[in-house]
């Protein structure tokens, strides 16, 4: 068996113990003579996969007691909805809230809250292909917003937000798909942090949504559905209909694998380190360049480019064949994209850069 060195910005590369243990209890899970896949949701066994699950979350991330933890379908896109559905139906609510807009995946949630609230851009770098994060010193908040919402990674763009925005006292939501567990979380300075686990966390399908306990809405809300009210969950312990069982299982077992290696800011020590050798590697190269603005480099996904579209082609199609797949930049951007989550190795990044010094060499 050939393991190669996945560099996809998710799905993506898990770590070996995870899918090992996960493979040698598929078909008896701990004596229950079934696999998590086939196992009831209502049942003791899995609850307790669940309860586990999200306590190790709790103290892997340091969650405030007025916080809930919810496992969520729908992915990342699901929230965009919920967050204005949930969000401005508080009371008090003025259904305005403002978007940072710094890559696709903001501006999507800020289009899909557009269609059901007012929601204004307050910030942008669109005008240089989201290279950059906007300054965020002295945003136009509003003084009425609900909220103020950021896509925290750029996962497309290979931005990120060194330092959270100034809301101005309104809750921070951010969207932290593509750094998830990669680094700590100050989950206080948040109102609502979620990300899609299918990045450094998990199989895909799968949602985390962490919410202060005063923004879930104390009832039904009219105009929003049942399954997208964070109350539903959050009285049902993410159960109130049959979840995601097995990406639950999945992310418990990378949890108990994170706390392992150390925790978050072993975490952090890990991709920083990793980041660094490819950085310095483009910094110095005459032939690759990064596209990012340097202070805003994100450490998980890394876009480059060569200048020339046919060779960015030809050196995505020979490092797949030495075994360094996934490379291809976003299709809406092109180049090159190397995404370095918790489970890449270090080792796997000093070979890529080994064999973009080859390539080099020869171009
Ligand atoms: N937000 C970010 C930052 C993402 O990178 C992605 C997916 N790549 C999404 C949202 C959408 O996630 P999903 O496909 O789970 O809806």
């Amino acid at each position: 068996m050939a393991r190669v060195y996945n560099f996809s910005a998710g799905p993506a590369v898990l770590p070996e113990e995870v899918l090992r243990a996960c493979a040698s209890e598929m078909l008896d899970y701990r004596g229950s003579g079934q696999s998590v896949m086939e196992m009831s949701h209502r049942s003791a066994e899995y609850q307790a996969i669940i309860d586990e699950a999200e306590a190790d979350f709790r103290a892997l991330v340091g969650v405030p007691e007025t916080y809930k933890v919810l496992f969520l379908q729908g992915g990342a896109s699901q929230q965009f909805a919920a967050v204005p559905l949930n969000l401005c139906a508080l009371p008090g609510a003025s259904g305005k809230a403002d978007y940072l807009i710094t890559g696709q995946w903001a501006k999507k949630a800020y289009q899909e809250a557009a269609r059901i609230i007012d929601a204004e851009t307050i910030a942008s770098s669109a005008d240089k292909t989201f290279s950059y994060i906007p300054t965020c010193a002295d945003l136009p908040v509003r003084a009425d917003a609900d909220y103020v919402y950021i896509c925290e990674n750029n996962t497309i763009y290979g931005t990120v937000y060194h330092e959270l925005p100034d809301t101005k006292g309104k809750p921070l939501v951010a969207d932290v798909s593509s750094l998830f567990l990669s680094q700590p979380h100050d989950i206080a300075r948040y109102g609502v942090l979620y990300g899609g686990v299918q990045k450094n966390v998990g199989p895909a399908g799968l949602v985390i949504s962490v919410i202060r306990e005063d923004l879930i809405p104390a009832g039904p809300v009219d105009g929003c559905p049942t399954m997208l009210n964070w109350r539903t969950q959050a009285d049902a312990g993410s159960l109130y209909n049959t979840p995601n069982c097995w990406a639950i299982y999945v992310c418990g077992k990378v949890f108990k694998w994170i706390m392992a290696k150390g925790g978050l800011e072993a975490m952090r020590e890990h991709n920083v380190a990793k980041a660094k050798i490819l950085y310095d590697f483009l910094d110095e190269s005459a032939l690759f360049a990064g596209t990012v603005r340097a202070c805003d480099r994100s450490l998980m996904n890394v876009p480059f480019v060569t200048g020339d579209q046919d060779l960015d082609a030809a050196f995505v199609k020979a490092a797949s064949a030495a075994g360094f797949v996934n490379l291809k930049g976003h299709r809406s951007v092109g180049g090159m994209r190397a995404s370095l989550y918790n489970a890449m190795p270090v080792e796997g990044v000093e070979k890529l850069v080994a064999f973009m010094k080859d390539f080099e060499a020869a171009h």
